[in-house]
């Protein structure tokens, strides 16, 4: 089953991306390396509920 969840750049804290992923495979929270247009710049971004 998918899930919509979407990704925040850990920085300045703006919801970049929005994806979705299958809670039964990845449980705990994603954290992933993704371009922010507002950092300009690949920063981390993790996963925040929609
Ligand atoms: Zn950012």
């Amino acid at each position: 089953m998918q899930t919509i969840i979407n990704m925040e750049c850990t920085e300045c804290h703006r919801r970049n991306y929005c994806t979705s992923k299958n809670k039964n495979k990845h449980n705990e929270r994603m954290e992933l390396q993704k371009y922010c247009r507002w950092c300009r710049r690949h920063t981390k971004h993790k996963e925040i509920k929609s």
